[in-house]
């Protein structure tokens, strides 16, 4: 025991630390969850853990690493649980157990509340995480009847997920059904190429939720900061999978049998060439006449601004393009996903509206379809600049539904369309500071 009360009452904090290091050193499932609700606090908040605690009483997560386009911060907002990130690493000395509040929209984490604070959070307006992001209820998108515009564009509403969870959530919130699974969610902390086995038994669970719906499967995409220790130092993203012909063959023989029911396509994440997507043809031709399946649409995300700006040559290579708004806007910007700066609202840059004009013109031109999974689909903002440039495909957060499907439901095409035209020609803050210099 130690004499310092202090250090004593650190001793429990210590002793999880230790037993979290020791169950990941030999591989053994992670901790379970403390028992009702609770905060998750970690330097950096693994995307996973939230899927794996998202059912298990996970009330909120604060990360001090990180910011709002960073992969657990977007998982946490389709989950609906409010999220701080970028914390002040102070956060991590608060000893376990202690009461607190999580604020995802005003970015507040409150520490031992006052009874009038706890209150205000578990009132008869309910929890807050039922009014942060997301939360709000809204116009629902279920229904026989296609969401449509005010002025009666029709608008298909997908949801974006990395797990069953989400994609309960989505479902009950009226998606269509998943536009981005995003498959490398689960194996951030792989320590080798996940086998067939280990596909089929993350992706049973998502797909088997979408017989006779769209399930977009997206390959793995283990890059940014998605990248398991097994590629650490190592060429990482979409180069890496394709230079592992059986890793490539595993994830589409998986995919293609876990999503037999399913109104299934693959999608391949950061095409650089029309060689990728050729390549990945072959591999899916293959896969299916190994497994009888029939041939899915193959389709690419447009999210490296090159790609974007050579749109037209990937019409003939590609059955749809997905805007990945999310990377074409940091890589435009030159912004870090993990950058506290970075955030959804910033694809309003007329630079990066230029380039998600000309791939729809592209894809029309193509008679390809287009849709965009990035975050800015669910940024109030952006969403109608989106609309008014002709994109009526949309994937989002599933928390997020009811809000979009309310705003669709509230915009009108040709006011957006007004709207984008401004905005296309409006002074990026790079050309306005040349201008005054
Ligand atoms: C994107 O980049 O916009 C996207 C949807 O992919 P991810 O967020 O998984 O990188
Ligand atoms: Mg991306």
């Amino acid at each position: 025991m130690l004499a310092n009360p202090d250090l004593a009452a650190r001793a429990a904090d210590v002793r999880q630390v230790a037993a979290a290091v020791l169950a990941h050193l030999a591989g053994g499932p992670a901790a379970p969850p403390p028992p009702g609700s609770f905060i998750l606090v970690r330097r950096e908040v693994d995307p996973a853990d939230l899927i794996r605690l998202a059912e298990a009483g996970l009330a909120g997560a604060v990360s001090v690493g990180g910011g709002a386009s960073s992969h657990a911060a977007i998982i946490a907002r389709g989950l609906g649980v409010p999220m701080l990130a970028g914390a002040d690493p102070g956060v991590l000395t608060v000893p376990a157990g202690r009461p607190a509040i999580v604020d995802g929209t005003a970015g507040h984490l409150i520490v031992d509340p006052s009874p009038a604070e706890l209150a205000a959070v578990t009132g008869p307006a309910g929890p807050r995480r039922a009014a942060g992001p997301g939360g709000r209820a809204g116009v629902s998108a279920a229904g026989s009847a296609p969401l449509r515009t005010a002025d009666g564009q029709e608008v298909t509403l997908l949801c974006n997920v990395a797990s069953a969870a989400e994609t309960r959530l989505g479902l009950a919130a009226g998606a269509a059904g998943v536009g981005l699974l995003r498959t490398e969610i689960p194996f951030v902390g792989a320590r080798a190429w996940p086998s067939q086995d280990d596909h089929r038994r993350a992706l049973d669970p998502v797909l088997s939720l979408l017989a006779g719906r769209s399930a977009v499967v997206r390959l793995l995409d283990f890059s940014g900061d998605k990248i398991p220790p097994f590629l650490a130092g190592r060429p990482a993203g979409l180069a890496a999978l394709l230079s592992q012909p059986r890793a490539l063959g595993d994830q589409l023989r998986a995919v293609l049998r876990s999503g037999r029911e399913t109104r299934l396509a693959v999608m391949v994440p950061m095409v650089a060439s029309v060689d990728e997507m050729a390549l990945v043809r072959a591999a899916l031709a293959e896969a299916a006449g190994a497994v009888g399946a029939d041939l899915p649409e193959l389709g690419m995300m447009v999210e490296l601004a090159a790609t974007a700006s050579a749109a037209s040559a990937f019409g003939p290579a590609s059955d749809f393009f997905s805007i990945g708004t999310n990377d074409l806007t940091s890589q435009v910007l030159g912004l870090d996903r993990a950058d506290p700066r970075m955030r959804p609202a910033l694809a309003a840059d007329p630079r990066v509206l230029a380039l998600v004009s000309q791939v729809v013109q592209a894809a029309a031109a193509a008679g390809v379809g287009v849709s965009v999974c990035g975050d800015a689909a669910a940024d109030p903002a952006v969403l109608p600049l989106l609309i008014g440039l002709g994109v009526r495909r949309l994937s989002v957060g599933p928390a997020r539904l009811p809000q979009v499907a309310e705003w669709i439901a509230q915009a009108d095409s040709s006011a957006c369309a007004a709207l984008a035209g401004r905005a296309l020609q409006a002074v990026a803050p790079e050309q306005a500071h040349l201008r005054v210099s």
